[in-house]
Order: structure tokens, then sequence, then C-alpha cells
């Protein structure tokens, strides 16, 4: 199968002439599933050098080495907006990793607010959710997965010049309240949980000066979808569905 679309995420870095060795798994994934042999092409990625055109050196059961052609495309520059959320059930929970990674998010943060039941996340399994949504959408950038952190820490230490959209039914319209809200050098994005925020972080979240409040409509949706939902109305105002 010769065949430029499979895509790979390596570590290596990647130039002209470059060898890149495979781990197990990922010649398992080219010679066992996708079924590539010697000579066969593939687009490698690793974050940082763009996008480039492989072929296959050597295909093993358990090893193989590729070499790298030529660039096909620049490294993406992502525009800044983080992702915020309360995980929720696993799959949902992977869900929302690998759509925030198809819909432009340059960081993703999972934070525990006073309704989150999760009490752990398994960010090594979401980092591979982000490493395979990547590979699937043609993005050269993979958002990094942060560690399980309460809401309110962040907000304490919460960078300068970085706007917060917060997600919160009955307050006015997404993108209206983003084209009025001043400009700023980085976003985020905060969705809550399946029982949404309590009063006490609804009133500080309020009055903290770097909050934008939003409303996603009249319907209350669940998490994963108010995820997608403001990465939308985010990209479309202020990113790169402009
Ligand atoms: N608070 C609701 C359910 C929360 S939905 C309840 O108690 O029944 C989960 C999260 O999705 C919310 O915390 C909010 O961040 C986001 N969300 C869902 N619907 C929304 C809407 N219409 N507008 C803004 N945010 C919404």
């Amino acid at each position: 199968m010769a065949d430029a679309k499979v895509r790979l995420y390596v570590d290596q870095p990647l130039a002209e002439g470059q060898s890149v060795p495979l781990t197990r798994e990922q010649a398992h994934y080219l010679f066992a599933v996708m079924r590539l042999g010697p000579g066969d092409r593939l687009r490698l990625f690793n974050g940082r050098d763009g996008e480039w055109e492989a072929a296959v050196a050597e295909a093993g059961k358990r090893a193989g080495s590729l070499i790298c052609l030529e660039r096909t495309a620049g490294q993406e520059a992502p525009p800044d907006v983080w992702l915020l959320f309360a995980p929720i059930k696993k799959a949902r929970t992977d869900f929302i990793v690998e759509k925030a990674t198809e819909m432009g998010a340059r960081r993703i943060m999972p934070v525990r607010t006073a309704f989150t039941n999760a009490e752990r996340v398994r960010r090594d399994r979401l980092a591979a959710h982000a490493v395979e949504a990547a590979e699937q959408c043609g993005r050269t950038f993979v958002p990094p997965v942060d560690e399980l952190r309460p809401l309110g820490a962040i907000l304490e230490r919460w960078p300068a010049g970085r706007r917060l959209m917060f997600c919160d039914e009955g307050l006015a319209g997404a993108r209206a309240s983003l084209e009025a809200a001043p400009p700023a050098e980085g976003w985020a994005i905060l969705i809550g949980p399946e029982g949404g925020f309590s009063e006490e972080e609804r009133a500080r979240l309020r009055a903290l000066p770097f909050v934008t409040p939003v409303s996603l409509g009249p319907r209350i949706l669940r998490a994963d979808t108010a995820a997608v939902a403001a990465l939308a109305v985010w990209q479309m105002t202020l990113g790169d569905w402009r």
C-alpha cells in the first residue's frame, strides 16, 4: 500500500535524510495494522518541525525505521486558547480531549470544581487521545494535557494578559460577549461538570477582572457538547475560523 495518508506522531527531530527509529507500538501499527512495507510513504510530525513525508526503510514485526524525505507543511502555531474542563465519566472525558484537539485547543487542563466527581484522571491516557486526534485531523501540533488541578488554585495564579471565557447557563450571548471583551494576549475556556458550578464559584468567577461570562444558548448542554460548542464560538469570533 503505497499511500501517503498514514500520519504518525513521533518524538524524534525531523529533517531531510533523518532516520527515525520506531517503537514496538509504532512498528505494529504501521506494518501489522496499516500493512505498510519497505518503500511505502507516510507523513510524520513531532509537534515542532512541521509535517514531513517519510518512507519505510526497514519493516520488522516489533521494530523498524523510517527515512525522512521532504517537508510537506510548516509547523502550525495554533491560536492561543486553553480548554479548562471538569472531568466527567471516562468515555466523555476522552471525547472532550479528542474533540478539543480537533477544534484546535492549545492546551487541555482538567480542573476540579466543587461539583466534580472524578478524583483522578489518567493523564497519560488522555495525552494518547490527543496524539491520536492530532494524527487523524492533520494538525502538526499536539496540545499538552495537564494533571487534574483544583480550579481555585489555577484562578489564584492566573497568568497576566489571558482572559477566561466562563461558560455558564443564563448569561449573555457568547459571540457578542467575546466581541465586547478587551483585547487579550491569550484566552482560556472554562466548562463545568454535570452538576454545574456552585453559587460560590459563580460569584467568584464573575467578580474576577479577567473573566468574560458567556451563555451557549437557552438549552442546557452536556459538558462534552458545551466544550465543542464553546471552542467553535471562540474559533469563529477570535480564532482561526474567522
Ligand atoms: N448546571 C447544569 C448542568 C451543567 S452542564 C445543571 O446543574 O443541571 C455542564 C457545563 O456545560 C456547565 O457547567 C457549563 O459550563 C456548560 N454549559 C452547558 N450548557 C450551557 C449553556 N447553555 N450556556 C453556557 N454554558 C453551558
